[in-house]
C-alpha cells in the first residue's frame, strides 16, 4: 500500500534517505528503530509530504506522491490537489501532540473533517464522540488540552488523524513525551486500532518491547537506509547485522 523506490532525501551535504526501498503490505504493522539522525522522521514526514525528497518515488496504493520527469530528468513535483488526495489516504501522530489548544477535544477532532472532507457539524460530531469514545476519552469531549493530561492529549490527537479515515497511520514517537503509566494507554489504544481496523501502521518507536509485540516487521534504520528488517523473531532474537547488534545491545 506505500512503496519506496530509491528515495534520496538531502540537506545540503548531509544525505538523510539514501536510495531507501520500502514496502508496505495493506494492514501489515511496521516498527522503525534505529539511531538518532538515522532519517526515520524524515521517511515518515516525506510520506505526509511534509518534507519533499531529492529522487526516487514514493507511492500510496500505486500512485505517486511525487514523480519525476522523464524529458529532463529533473523532479517536478505533483499539483497541490493531487498530492492533497494520495495524501488523504495518510494520517500521522507527532511526539508533540500539536492539539489546537483554543479548542476541546471535540472541536479539535471535528476541525478537518468538516474543513477538509467538507463534512457537516452533526455528522462530524457523531463521528468524532465515536472516536474519542473509542480512545477511552467519551467523558472528556468537553475539556481543552490544557485541562488533559499527556495521554489523554495524545490521544485526542489519534481521534483526529482517524477522524480523516485514513488508510495507514503514521507514529512518530508517540509516547517519548509521557511518563510510563501514560505511555501505557497511547499503546493500548494504538494495539487495538491495528487488531481491530485493520490500519496500515508505520511506527517510529524507542520501546523496544512495544515493536517486538505490536509489530509484523522492524526495519532498522542506519544512515538513511534500512541496514537490516525482519520479524521482531529475527530482528531482536538474532540480529545479523554488527550495526544492529550494538544498537540493540546500547537500547536493552
Ligand atoms: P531521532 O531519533 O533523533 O528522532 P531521526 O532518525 O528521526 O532521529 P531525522 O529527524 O529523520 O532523524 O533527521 C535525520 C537527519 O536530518 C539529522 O541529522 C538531522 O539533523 C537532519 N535534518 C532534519 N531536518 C533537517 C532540516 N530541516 N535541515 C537540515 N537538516 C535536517
Ligand atoms: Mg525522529
Amino acid at each position: 500500500i506505500v512503496r519506496f523506490t530509491d528515495v534520496t532525501k538531502r540537506y545540503g551535504n548531509l544525505t538523510v534517505l539514501d536510495k531507501l526501498n520500502l514496502d508496505v503490505a495493506p494492514g501489515e504493522k511496521v516498527a522503525i528503530i534505529g539511531p538518532s539522525g538515522s532519517g526515520k522522521s524524515t521517511l515518515l514526514r516525506a510520506l505526509m509530504t511534509l518534507e519533499s525528497i531529492d529522487e526516487g518515488l514514493i507511492a500510496v496504493d500505486d500512485e505517486p506522491l511525487t514523480h519525476m520527469s522523464t524529458r529532463d530528468g529533473r523532479l517536478v513535483p505533483a499539483s497541490a490537489s493531487y498530492q492533497r488526495k494520495v495524501r488523504g489516504k495518510i494520517g500521522m501522530v507527532f511526539q508533540s501532540f500539536n492539539l489546537f489548544p483554543h479548542m476541546c477535544a471535540l472541536q479539535n477532532v471535528i476541525e478537518a473533517p468538516m474543513q477538509v472532507l467538507g463534512l457537516g457539524r452533526k455528522e462530524a460530531t457523531e463521528r468524532a464522540e465515536e472516536l474519542l469514545a473509542m480512545v477511552g476519552l467519551g467523558e472528556k469531549l468537553r475539556h481543552f488540552p490544557s485541562q488533559l493530561s499527556g495521554g489523554q492529549q495524545q490521544r485526542v490527537a489519534i481521534a483526529r488523524a482517524l477522524a480523516m479515515r485514513p488508510k495507514v497511520m503514521l507514529f512518530d514517537e508517540v509516547t517519548s513525551a509521557l511518563d510510563p503509566e501514560l505511555c501505557g494507554e497511547v499503546l493500548r489504544v494504538i494495539r487495538r486500532l491495528g487488531s481491530e481496523h485493520n490500519l496500515t501502521m508505520l511506527m517510529v518507536t524507542h520501546q523496544m518491547g512495544f515493536a517486538r509485540e505490536f509489530a509484523d516487521r522492524v526495519c532498522f534504520f542506519h544512515q538513511g537506509r534500512i541496514h537490516e528488517q525482519g520479524t521482531p523473531e529475527e530482528l531482536f532474537g538474532n540480529p545479523q547485522q554488527e550495526r544492529t547488534q550494538a544498537f540493540l545491545s546500547a537500547v536493552n
